[in-house]
């Protein structure tokens, strides 16, 4: 096991990666930037190097100033954590040139599925289900354009290979629309990715955000964790999740799930990773992996038992996995709320000082924050300062854990999205379970004043 690991990242995630190395016995190495020399886990590292001013461009993405810290604090593993250069298949790359050991999956692994088009060809062959869509990128000629959306149907989504954060996507209607929605994304697509390259799939209309965790080790030996319902969304962020999906049939569920480890074993995935899917009308679409840790991992924690960041480091550092599928069992169910520091319903960022800051506790509550009293959350990066997760038997009582820890949950001076939670835990159509990933998106549109403004 390694001695110690340098984290590469910050707020939240960074004092949970930390939380994994202490109880693992393993020094931690925490870099960070001119702006968070306060945080409570950069007191708490072993060792901490400042690598840059608060702009991320020149601290957090910063990777020689990264691999210099590893060097000099003779750190042996680096996690990378969410978001960052965490898909940063040259960044992986460099760690590994380096002598350090990169957790998470091998650089090329990062490059094949940060590229939509051979993700989904890599999918296809190893018998996922995808979207029904082109093969492949799309050619250059307008005829065979044309004849490829007739084949799929409309409405089509234009989507851009290097895309990310839900940018580099067009939804196109009609015939008519068509050439010149794909000569605007892969003009967009050249300029925000460096990559012209476009695809196009059927736009399925109101799907529910579906996906799988899975673990596999370097011995090709892989399982899946479970799945996660993340359709509760504001511009494609995820704001509430949840495990397991209500309503869907589990033995559909096990056949994807299923699917997906397999899928790993195929390409050799190594480390903690997620298939998303786009469900409808009782179908599964693969639409991306994420070859990271998520921000919504401890909902699959709750009803595992696994830690999965620890999961991460023993894969790294060689170990096998110490179960097999038969052995996982889910139990119970977990509901995440993502806290973040902006107004609740008109979603401006409020950074500043925390004035007062008393977190929920009692039976099956767990926060994840790096927030205190006195923390001042700088305007330079995410907003989300924590997040408040609720376990219970059954989804209702997680619903109600959660509703009394929201009520409980104390953060001031700033403002943040509590309220929104409170009333999204009233709500309905989410205590039914099951809604689309428009549902937040047109909740707020028409129930302006109602849910606006309190
Ligand atoms: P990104 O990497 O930018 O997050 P994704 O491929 O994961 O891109 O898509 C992001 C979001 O865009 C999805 O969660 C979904 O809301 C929407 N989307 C993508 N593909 C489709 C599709 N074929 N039909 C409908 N919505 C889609």
């Amino acid at each position: 096991m390694f001695e110690k690991i340098l984290i590469a990242n910050r707020g939240e995630i960074t004092l949970r990666i930390q939380r994994a190395c202490r109880e693992m016995g393993i020094k931690t190495v925490v870099v960070h930037s001119e702006a968070d020399i306060e945080a409570k886990y950069v007191k708490l590292a072993d060792e901490s190097v400042c690598i840059g001013p608060a702009p991320s461009s020149a601290s957090y993405l910063n990777i020689p100033a990264i691999i210099s810290a590893a060097e000099v604090t003779d750190a042996e593993a680096i996690h990378p954590g969410y978001g960052f250069l965490s898909e940063n298949a040259d960044f992986a790359e460099r760690v590994e040139k380096s002598g350090f050991v990169f957790i998470g999956p091998k650089p090329e692994t990062i490059r094949l599925m940060g590229d939509k088009v051979s993700a989904k060809d890599a999918m296809k062959a190893a018998g996922v289900p995808c979207v029904p869509g082109s093969d492949g990128a799309l050619p250059e000629d307008p005829k065979e354009v044309v004849k490829i959306a007739r084949a799929i149907g409309y409405p089509v989504i234009i989507k851009a290979a290097g895309g990310g954060g839900g940018r580099g996507m067009r939804v196109v209607h009609t015939e008519a629309a068509l050439l010149n929605a794909v000569t605007m994304t892969r003009a967009e697509a050249q300029a925000a990715f460096g990559n012209p390259v476009v695809y196009m799939e059927k736009f399925l209309e109101n799907p529910r955000h579906i996906e799988f965790q899975v673990l596999a080790d370097s011995y090709k030996n892989a399982v899946w964790l479970g799945e996660r319902d993340c359709s509760m969304q504001r511009r494609h962020q995820k704001i509430i999740e949840e495990a397991p999906a209500p309503d869907i049939a589990r033995r559909l569920i096990t056949r994807i799930g299923d699917r997906c480890a397999e899928a790993c074993r195929k390409i050799g995935y190594r480390g903690a990773g997620t298939f998303e899917f786009l469900y409808e009308n009782n179908e599964f679409y693969f639409i991306e992996m994420n070859t990271r840790l998520q921000v919504e991992h401890p909902v699959t924690e709750f009803i595992t038992g696994i830690d999965l960041v620890q999961q991460q480091i023993r894969i790294a550092a060689g170990e096998k996995l110490a179960f097999r599928q038969r052995d996982i069992a889910l139990k119970g169910h977990a509901i995440e709320c993502r806290i973040n520091a902006e107004d609740p319903f008109k979603f401006t960022p409020s950074p500043g000082r925390i004035d007062s800051y008393h977190p929920p506790g009692g039976p099956g509550i767990r926060v994840d924050s790096h927030v205190y009293t006195g923390y001042t959350v700088p305007p330079h990066y995410d907003s989300m300062i924590g997040k408040l997760i609720a376990y219970g038997d059954t989804r209702d009582q997680a619903i109600r854990r959660m509703r009394i820890a929201l009520s409980e949950m104390v953060i001031e001076g700033i403002k943040t999205n509590i309220p929104l939670h409170q009333e999204l835990m009233n709500d309905h159509r989410f205590i039914k379970g099951g809604t689309s990933i428009h549902y937040l998106e047109h909740k707020l549109a028409t129930k302006d004043g109602v849910v606006k403004g309190k």
